[in-house]
């Protein structure tokens, strides 16, 4: 009997001595071993009482023991919901409050933490450390037998993966095993993936980039993956030499560059370089071009839609766009306000439609609705527009458009005319609550190396290019951007820092 996920990313290499995983220390895992120690995890979550169906929550270091997990799950049944190893234990609260998980797998150092989080959650608490050792490790039998495979159907719950949090509280988007299918094959032949490839996996595999992109399609090519525990810019320069392709978030491609160790030599065997989950500004994508000869592929996603569009890998790579809807995929731009669909060039919000989305935020029917168009669209929450050749280009996030005296100012016009100014490096520009405006531009910048551009000055020198109520009404300097760990720059925490700028 068939369980859709876990027959074409497991079973079809069921007893294959080829390498799945190439690790830091030189050493291998094998196909065979690793669906044999999955094959346990799996008998020893059944023993926890864990039923197909059930939340398996798992905050774990990146480890071939968590990826163990995942497979375990599917193999079982079981909804695999991992978590941000950055959460704190009142952050998880609310993740095992919201999924009702049955058990949480954390690591050592953090139970005695989480101990009365999962308690008062209702769930279980056992350990796994990135060794494979730990309190759930002791209840793996050594030979777990001939389990059978738990079937399940496409429209299955495969996992449920929190949203990064960006705009507001992290939702739980319901991914089906369709969803998830579906979107690996559509990108492993639009990539062109094959069993030829290396990929180097250096994403955490707690977010879909790193779990369902990277993973799913390396699995399904049959391409081993040189599994880093995370970005360290020296390791991924050695290691690099051996791949054929890295998927990546824009800080990887700005630390690689950053390094004066990164040449074209060390990406010489390589035939893709990766690029999404944030913006990939065009001038690294010229930079990196320049320094390798390699143009990076960017593509847009979101944990609710899996991938939506991507740049071609024959064809144009258009710097500052995300490419062509995927095949299957649809893509739609509409009024954010009426739902028209608007014409060519024309920004709005993007909707995406097509195998790819997810079922619904998990117990949140309202909010589901609300995102959900009738017609099976769902809403991202992007601003986008489309040209007639059918790239898309991101503007920027819904909930981050400043609305000043009346008027719509989109972030990303003016950090793009604050960006191509000398000495700066990047910017984040924000609407902050005035007491004349409703909201004031204020922009945050971050000066290149060692310069000290001068805030009166950029303002001039932005003024011909930008409309007088799109200009920031304030230029603050800093050292950096907040980012998250995916490199998302966290707009609503700039925001709140700088709530009473003009208070
Ligand atoms: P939340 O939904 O909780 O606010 P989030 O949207 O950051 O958090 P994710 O699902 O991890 O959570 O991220 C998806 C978002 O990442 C997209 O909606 C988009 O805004 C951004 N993104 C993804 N790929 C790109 C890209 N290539 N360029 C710019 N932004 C991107
Ligand atoms: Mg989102």
């Amino acid at each position: 009997m068939p369980n859709a996920l876990f027959d074409a990313l497991f079973a079809r290499h069921a007893g294959s001595t080829a390498p799945f995983l190439l690790m830091p220390d030189g050493g291998q895992v094998d196909h065979a071993a690793f669906q044999a120690q999955a094959a346990g995890y799996g008998a020893a979550l059944a023993a926890a009482g864990l039923r197909p169906g059930d939340r398996l929550a798992v905050q774990l270091p990146k480890s071939v023991a968590m990826l163990g997990v995942y497979a375990a799950c599917l193999r079982e049944g079981i909804v695999f919901l991992p978590l941000n190893t950055a959460y704190t234990p009142s952050e998880l609260r609310y993740f095992l409050e919201n999924s009702g998980a049955a058990l949480l797998l954390c690591d050592p150092g953090a139970e005695a933490a989480l101990a009365p989080v999962a308690d008062a959650c209702g769930a279980r608490l056992m350990t796994l450390d990135a060794a494979g050792q730990g309190s759930f490790a002791a209840t793996v039998p050594a030979d777990p037998g001939d389990r059978p495979v738990v079937d399940r159907g496409p429209d299955d719950l495969a996992a449920l993966l929190y949203t990064s949090g960006t705009t507001g509280r992290s939702k739980g988007a319901m991914l089906t095993h369709d969803n998830l299918l579906s979107n690996a094959r559509v990108l492993m032949d639009l990539w062109g993936f094959t069993d030829a490839d290396v990929l180097l996996h250096a994403l955490p595999i707690y977010h879909t980039h790193g779990l369902f992109v990277a993973t799913h399609i390396a699995l399904l090519a049959g391409a081993p993956m040189i599994f880093l525990p995370s970005f360290e810019t020296g390791q991924v320069i050695d290691w690099l030499p051996r791949a054929t392709a890295m998927m990546g978030v824009p800080t990887f491609y700005t630390r690689l560059l950053d390094d004066p160790r990164f040449t074209a030599d060390c990406t010489s065997g390589m035939r893709l370089f990766v690029s999404g989950s944030a913006p990939l500004l065009a001038e690294t994508h010229r930079a990196f071009e320049a320094r390798t000869g390699h143009r990076i592929l960017e593509r847009y996603g979101m944990t609710e839609t899996n991938m939506s569009t991507s740049n071609p890998l024959k064809g144009d790579r258009r710097p500052g766009t995300v490419g062509l809807p995927l095949p299957g995929v649809e893509v739609r731009i509409t009024d954010p306000e009426t739902g028209r669909v608007l014409p060519k060039d024309d920004i709005g919000v993007i909707e995406v439609r097509g195998t790819n989305v997810f079922r619904g935020y998990w117990q949140m029917p309202d909010k589901t609705a609300q995102e959900m168009r009738a017609d099976g669209f769902f809403i991202t929450g992007d601003l986008g527009r489309q040209g007639a050749d059918g790239y898309v280009t991101l503007i920027g996030r819904a909930k981050d458009l400043v609305i000043t005296g009346g008027l719509n100012v989109y972030p990303k016009e003016v950090e793009q005319a604050l960006d191509a100014q000398p000495g700066v490096l990047e910017s984040a520009v924000i609407g902050v609550p005035h007491p004349d405006f409703g909201e004031a531009v204020v922009a945050v910048l971050v000066p290149q190396p060692g310069a000290a551009p001068d805030p009166n000055a950029l303002s001039q020198a932005i003024a011909p290019g930008l409309a007088a109520f799109k200009r920031p009404k304030q230029i603050l300097l800093r050292e950096a951007l907040p980012r998250n760990t995916m490199g998302k720059v966290q707009k609503a925490e700039l925001r709140r820092e700088l709530a009473d700028l003009f208070q």
